[in-house]
């Protein structure tokens, strides 16, 4: 690509999925305190996990995720390695217990690699499918097919490529509720107390690849296989703060960064009233004509990633090199699906998707 004729103040604006921007706020400081992290003449990445200053950050991450999401005392919030996808593996591997099978909703990419991982472990049973409407809808909950001795009902509440989100949270009949959250957690305020197990990698909205966060009910914590892998156990890790092998100290330091700034900014509630404006004026700008076209229900679109192609497809190289030229970067729509993306998550500023609404207008006046 040519050389970037850059935003008005020389910014170029990331709407990448995954690794996703950060809070310029978190990287400055990240960068004040790379070389000498609280005056202990190293940075984060060089000090002992076990030391004061990192069992304090420690500490005081928890605490601060705990107030973010108003977590109730009987949970356990895990700091782990492995990502999403390790968890596909933990879940079963941790809460299983006695059952053999599970409830799996699909709805898209993701649960779908939840679902076969799963497979692994026990009989992961398909209860609810948005295969049949290309996943731009999912069947009303009064159809799904719960079983009431599956060890515990798996969904996604955000789909990260397909753009579907749900609107509420579904009701597991008394199994416990797990739930893929990694690009959505934090996004808003949310009722933890109707989870069994959240879990998310942290690169889409906590801060960067390598820490994964899961959060626990204290009574799942017994039922783990004897092949559970120790670094995956729920239960020994929480008997250890998490920090039963060495932990990711860098993702963790970031995510405690990241924390402080989402109080800074008020908070998740704060956060939801941003992030709503954000996708409306965006969903607004697709739906405005023909030219751009979102084919989610619209109940059902997410808040968080915005997939959209054009209605005449011929124009999409076109469209992706003169946003890029633009300074609208990583707007490719992930390869399974091709067209294009808009990642919005809490780090991007309200005015840069704005921008970007002003510039699909101006695209559309010149080739719609
Ligand atoms: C990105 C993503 C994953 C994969 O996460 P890894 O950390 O790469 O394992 C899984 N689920 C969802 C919803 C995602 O957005």
């Amino acid at each position: 690509m040519n050389a970037l004729i850059l935003q008005p103040k020389g910014h170029v604006y990331n709407f990448s999925a995954g690794p996703a921007p950060l809070p310029r706020a978190v990287l400055e400081q990240a960068k004040d305190e790379l070389l000498n992290w609280n005056q202990l003449h190293a940075s984060v990445m060089e000090v002992s996990h076990r030391g004061k200053a990192f069992i304090r950050l420690a500490e005081e991450s928890e605490q601060d995720l705990r107030d973010l999401l108003v977590i109730p005392e009987n949970y356990r919030v895990l700091f782990l390695q492995g990502g999403a996808r390790g968890q596909f593996a933990a879940v079963p591997l941790n809460i299983k217990g006695d059952k053999t099978s599970a409830d799996y909703v699909n709805s898209g990419h993701w649960s779908q690699s939840a679902i076969k991982e799963g497979q692994r472990y026990l009989n992961a049973r398909v209860v609810a499918d948005g295969k049949a409407s290309g996943f731009t809808t999912m069947p009303d909950q009064r159809e799904w097919r719960l079983s009431s001795d599956a060890a515990y009902l798996h969904y996604t509440p955000n789909e990260t490529i397909g753009g579907l989100a749900f609107p509420f949270i579904p009701d597991s009949a008394g199994v416990p509720l797990v739930a893929d959250m990694s690009s959505t957690l934090l996004s808003e305020p949310l009722d933890v107390s109707r989870f069994g197990v959240i879990y998310a990698g942290a690169q889409k909205n906590i801060g960067c690849a390598g820490v994964t966060l899961v959060i626990v009910r204290d009574e799942l914590l017994d039922k783990s296989s004897p092949f559970c892998p120790a670094i995956l156990d729920y239960k020994l890790q929480a008997d250890k703060g998490s920090m039963y092998n060495t932990p990711p100290t860098f993702g963790w330091y970031i995510a405690s960064l990241v924390f402080k700034w989402l109080k800074s900014q008020g908070g998740l509630k704060a956060m939801a009233a941003v992030n709503k404006r954000k996708a409306q004026k965006l969903y607004g700008m697709i739906d405005k004509s023909g030219f751009y076209q979102n084919t989610i229900n619209t109940a059902w679109r997410s808040k968080m990633n915005v997939p959209f192609t054009l209605a005449d497809t011929s124009l999409e190289s076109r469209f992706l090199a003169e946003a890029e030229q633009a300074g609208f970067l990583y707007l490719k729509g992930h390869r399974a699906v091709g067209g294009m993306r808009a990642s919005i998550y809490n780090a991007i500023p309200e005015q840069q998707v704005y921008a970007l609404v002003n510039f699909m207008g101006e695209f559309e006046r010149r080739y719609g």
